[in-house]
């Protein structure tokens, strides 16, 4: 049954309306303050005002009172609900389930009726704490009240009857991605309307064709046409784009504008880049709107069984459309949703990309250990598969699980891996995080050769030419179950290294831009619904918990691990090479390693060279930090 909350500070006429809301529905009323504990209301009485220590008891008693009025006889309740935390307490029953109505005034207009009022325990003098501990919803009906009862009556029931009709969000790009989330949100209970373009003889029909093939899911309100589509959604309106990253995002916010009211909210779910993110956040904020980059990973199931999702922008953007995303997205081992704020502007998309570098190495990682066991021990993909099936038991990574399956996929009784052709490219995010990672500094050796991998697979002619001229003869005489367990161990160190590479760009960046990255809840919401997500990311919640600003490298517990496994990665690194198999991300992670570990790098050459020739100066080992000298090199000279 549907609760109805009549919220605002004292003396906006909660009581009357709510009252007068009960008759009209006929729904049995009830004020929040009857359910006080008698000590907040002596305080009240005394003009004390209350904490949110006083405060807790009373909200949960309102909880488990909103819960039984849902499942029996529906109920209008006035309560102040003065700040967002409250609201969400309360809350206890599905968003569809409660409408919000929202009273206000100006305060001298309210200061005024509290003064005229009668027999009521509240002091006028508490008016300026609570305007103070305000904080307006970004949702709801929003009523003033400084006109007649019977008006105010009158917008409310015209808002609810349209609000009936309304949707609390607008999703815009039936793509892949647009679909399986619509049909996510749905059935989580969220009321959503789809909208697809329509481009003649090209893109017809798109969102009818949806709404009419998910019927049996929902009774999505479609549309192809934009403005009935914006007007079809709740003010403040919450749009969520599933288009293209780049051009398209931009053309779509434009076309958006004009038909938006302040406040409304633009979130990109798609891979922008975090720097696109931050212009457009910008951008909006300007004209009076919210805009949000939102990271969403998973894929095409992900996105439509619970995908990890990664959310930037302001705050107030994600008070009120955090409740739908984390509803949406997978839960982790604790049940908890797999969705979390992420920081200020460009945050959420750039932890996407991120993710995405990782995964670039990931990927690769598992790849060149194919390649070099498909060719140098000759094993079939099904040998491969079921050694891969054997490590994951150990390690629970989600890439190494689909290659399995992709290891034993056939077509026509033989092996589809074998029919693939051998050339990938890099869209965006891996190389951007390359990029990200020169821009700040840091070393990126894993994810940069995955990157680098990649381009090179993609000169797939010139490969061949080159192989015809060089005619490298690669040895073919390995064997699978004497390096297998050396390569395991090589390859979980070099996993270690990469996500070592991948949180460390993160940390940087959070101090460059001020983010306040919680590093160990981004590892959280990455074990689940995500495409890197393993039993190595569980593991990384407690460490990062622990360390969150050291590299990862220097936990104890993994200081043991890659000690251990230290020859192996070398071993593997020389053996695959001197067999005649690239291996580009684990010789990567070797030398990242080497060099991390080294206090002494080869840099004091560099810096010599540089002033040999450009007079750049150097720091010295046997002088303080800061003080730079320049010598004459050339022999002969002083
Ligand atoms: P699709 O190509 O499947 O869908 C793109 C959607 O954008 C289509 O509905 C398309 O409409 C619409 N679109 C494109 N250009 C315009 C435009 N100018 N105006 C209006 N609509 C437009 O992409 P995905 O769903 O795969 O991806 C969407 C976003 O999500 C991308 O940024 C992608 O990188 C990201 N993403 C994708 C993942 C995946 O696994 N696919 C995973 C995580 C993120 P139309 O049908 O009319 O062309």
């Amino acid at each position: 049954m549907h609760i109805y909350i009549v919220m605002g500070v004292s003396g906006v006429g909660k009581t009357t309306i709510g009252r007068l809301l009960s008759e009209k529905f006929t729904l049995p009323f009830f004020d929040a303050d009857d359910f006080h504990p008698l000590r907040n209301v002596e305080k009240m009485k005394n003009g004390i005002p209350l904490q949110d220590e006083d405060r807790k008891i009373w909200l949960q008693t309102l909880s488990e009172k909103i819960r039984s009025w849902n499942e029996s006889t529906g109920a209008v309740l006035a309560c102040s609900a003065l700040k967002e935390k409250y609201r969400k307490q309360l809350q206890s029953v599905p968003d569809k389930d409660i409408s919000w109505i929202f009273l206000h005034s100006a305060q001298e207009v309210i200061l005024n009726r509290l003064s005229s009022r009668k027999g009521h325990y509240f002091k006028p003098e508490l008016l300026e704490s609570q305007f103070l501990t305000l904080e307006i919803p970004q949702y709801g009906i929003h009523i003033d009240v400084n006109k007649s009862v019977e008006k105010i009556m009158e917008e409310i029931m015209e808002k609810i009857s349209n609000e009936k009709e309304k949707s609390q969000i607008g999703l815009l790009g039936l793509g892949v991605m647009g679909r399986s989330l619509a049909i996510n949100l749905a059935t989580r209970g969220v009321k959503v309307a789809v909208y697809n373009r329509h481009v003649e003889n090209i893109e017809v029909d798109i969102a009818k064709s949806f709404a009419s093939e998910n019927k049996s899911i929902y009774d999505f309100p479609w549309f192809d046409e934009l403005e009935a589509f914006v007007n079809s959604l709740e003010r403040p309106r919450n749009i969520l784009l599933m288009v293209n990253a780049g051009k398209a995002v931009d053309l779509v916010i434009e076309s958006l504008l004009p038909l938006l009211d302040k406040d409304d909210l633009i979130i990109d779910g798609g891979n922008s880049h975090y720097k696109d993110t931050v212009r457009r956040e910008n951008y909006l904020e300007e004209n009076g709107f919210l805009f949000m980059g939102t990271g969403v990973s998973g894929g095409e199931e992900g996105a439509r069984k619970g995908p990890s999702i990664m959310p930037g922008g302001p705050a107030k953007a994600y008070n009120r459309v955090g409740d739908y995303l984390e509803k949406i997205a997978a839960r982790d081992k604790a049940g908890n949703s797999c969705c979390t704020y992420i920081g200020p502007d460009g945050a959420g998309h750039f932890v996407k990309m991120v993710h995405n570098g990782i995964e670039y190495g990931e990927m690769q990682l598992i790849a060149e250990i194919y390649n070099y066991l498909r060719f140098h021990t000759g094993s079939t993909p099904e040998e491969i598969a079921a050694l891969f099936e054997e490590w994951n038991a150990e390690i629970q990574s989600y890439l190494l699980e689909i290659s399995v399956d992709i290891l034993r996929k056939k077509e026509k009784n033989e092996f589809l891996i074998d029919k693939v052709l051998d050339a990938a490219k890099q869209k965006g995010t891996g190389g951007w995080s390359t990029n990200a990672a020169l821009e700040l500094g840091v070393p990126f050796d894993t994810i940069t050769a995955a990157v680098m991998a990649r381009n090179i697979s993609g000169k797939k002619e010139e490969r061949k030419a080159a192989e015809e001229e060089y005619q490298p003869t690669p040895s073919k005489e390995g064997n699978l179950q004497e390096i297998s367990e050396s390569l395991f161990k090589a390859y979980k160190a070099a996993s270690i290294i990469n996500h070592s590479i991948g949180f460390d760009l993160m940390g940087e960046a959070s101090k460059e831009y001020k983010w306040s990255l919680n590093l160990s809840e981004i590892a959280r919401i990455w074990t689940n619904g995500c495409i890197i997500r393993s039993a190595f990311m569980e593991e990384l919640i407690d460490i990062l918990k622990e360390s969150p600003l050291e590299n990862i490298l220097m936990h104890p517990d993994i200081q043991i691990r890659i000690k251990d496994s230290k020859p192996e990665l070398a071993g593997a690194v020389g053996d695959a090479l001197k067999h005649g198999f690239p291996v580009p991300v684990l010789s990567a992670a070797a030398n990242y390693l080497m060099s991390f570990i080294s206090g002494q790098s080869s840099a004091n050459m560099i810096q010599a060279q540089r002033d040999y020739f450009g007079a750049h100066t150097y720091e010295r080992v046997d002088k303080e930090r800061g003080e730079y000298f320049h010598t004459e090199w050339k022999p002969g000279k002083e």
